[in-house]
């Protein structure tokens, strides 16, 4: 049994990051950025209206108001897509819509509702006396020429979407998804929809790695429950060997007479790094690697399981995919927490903000084989080993599931 710290390292000295590849910006979202997108040119590309008005020169309209408006003389009509290569001259103004281009000479906006209104007129009364730069976008106010706006290993959002179209990219460079298998060992798992006989469970713990696969990025390619048989699991794993980048199992790694995954490993020729890390859930931990095949093992019970993917599998995938790290939290517990003497304890937890600060406290429930813990929560909380409780008020660390936000306290 290994400390968590070393059991991080090695898997870090095993890891590599993926190839990546063209896609088309709307299929980008979620992808992880290969390259940096830079501004081809400034934004805005040049002056342009902010409003629906009149481009005029400012000082035309000294001492104009309601009671007192001044006349000018309208001289073209400019809209967004349309620009007009005229120079007002003094007393003239031109109509000019959101997101035209500011004509020559002018230099403010007086917006349609302080004037008498757009007409076919060849005049026009303004009410409002207008300050240079009024309502007026400047030439590079946002963004300058050259500028990286999105950083290479940031997740692609509909954040990221909308910079990228609207600074001209169609298609952007992104990691290739990590191509996973994964299974599932014993001879009590059912398939969910189909009726149990005595002494089988259904299989949760796939539907769960199918998930945070895809919710991480990654694609999964070979997927099955396996029975508590050599040969058919020795079939399944030199089969993901070769065309997968990852091999997740969960169960049959433990102690059990039928627990055959690691000698499968090992008959497959897999570099066993390490089998048991010292914590709590899942002391049955297993990594190797095949070849450039990371190999994760984890245990069968559902919280063990869960908790062992988005603690060990969920960084690496996104490290392969060259993603900016995130990082973990402190919180102050608002509950006890169980520590333990000899294992680094997970557990789900609760995090919300309380007047400013983040408050946490560990989930009711606490064996491995509870699913329904992970229902309430928004996090999962982590202490090193440690001699009783951790008390409220004491920090602890969190890492909050990235699909989900800081929630209420229930
Ligand atoms: P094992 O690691 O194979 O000894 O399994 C430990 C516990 O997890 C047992 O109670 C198994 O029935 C349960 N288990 C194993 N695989 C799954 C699965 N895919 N879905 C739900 N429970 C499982
Ligand atoms: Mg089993």
């Amino acid at each position: 049994m290994i400390p968590v710290q070393e059991a991080k390292s090695i898997i870090q000295g095993e890891l590599y990051q993926l190839g990546s590849e063209i896609v088309q910006l709307n299929d980008a979202g979620n992808r992880i950025l290969a390259q940096d997108i830079v501004a081809t040119f400034p934004s805005p590309q040049f002056d342009n209206s902010a409003m629906d008005g009149f481009a005029v020169r400012a000082a035309d309209t000294n001492g104009t108001s309601k009671g007192n408006p001044g006349t000018l003389k309208m001289v073209s009509v400019i809209s967004a897509g349309s620009p007009s290569d005229i120079t007002l001259k003094i007393g003239e103004c031109a109509q000019c819509m959101t997101g035209a281009k500011i004509p020559n000479g002018a230099d403010a906006i007086v917006m349609v509702e302080d004037s008498s209104g757009f007409s076919d007129l060849e005049s026009v009364q303004i009410f409002l006396e207008a300050t240079s730069g009024k309502h007026i976008r400047k030439k590079g106010e946002e963004i300058k020429e050259g500028e990286v706006l999105i950083s290479k290993g940031t997740c692609i959002t509909p954040s990221e979407i909308g910079t990228c179209a609207t600074f001209g990219y169609g298609k952007v460079s992104v990691a290739k998804k990590p191509k996973i298998a994964i299974f599932g060992t014993g001879d009590e798992l059912i398939e969910p929809g189909n009726e149990l006989k005595p002494g089988e469970i259904y299989n949760s713990n796939l539907y769960v790695f199918a998930e945070l696969a895809e919710r991480v990025g990654a694609e999964v390619i070979m997927r099955n429950v396996i029975k508590d048989d050599r040969n058919a699991l020795h079939s399944f794993l030199s089969e993901a060997l070769e065309k997968c980048d990852i091999v997740i199992s969960s169960g049959g790694v433990s102690m059990g007479r039928f627990d055959y995954v690691r000698d499968v490993f090992m008959e497959l020729g897999v570099h066993e790094h390490f089998w048991k890390v010292a914590q709590k859930p899942g002391k049955p931990l297993f990594f190797g690697t095949g070849n450039s095949t990371l190999i994760f093992g984890l245990p069968g019970n559902p919280v063990s399981s869960y908790i062992g993917f988005m603690e060990w599998v969920w960084p690496v995938l996104e490290t392969m995919m060259g993603k900016t790290e995130t990082k973990k939290l402190t919180g102050i517990l608002k509950k006890p927490f169980p520590r333990d003497k000899s294992k680094h304890r997970f557990l789900f937890g609760k995090a919300w903000l309380e007047d400013g600060k983040l408050v946490c406290k560990p989930s009711t429930k606490t064996g491995s084989h509870m699913i329904t813990s992970s229902l309430e929560a928004n996090c999962l909380l982590e202490s090193p080993l440690g001699d009783g409780l951790l008390v409220e008020g004491q920090s602890i660390t969190a890492s909050l599931l990235p699909w989900l936000s800081l929630g209420q306290e229930r």
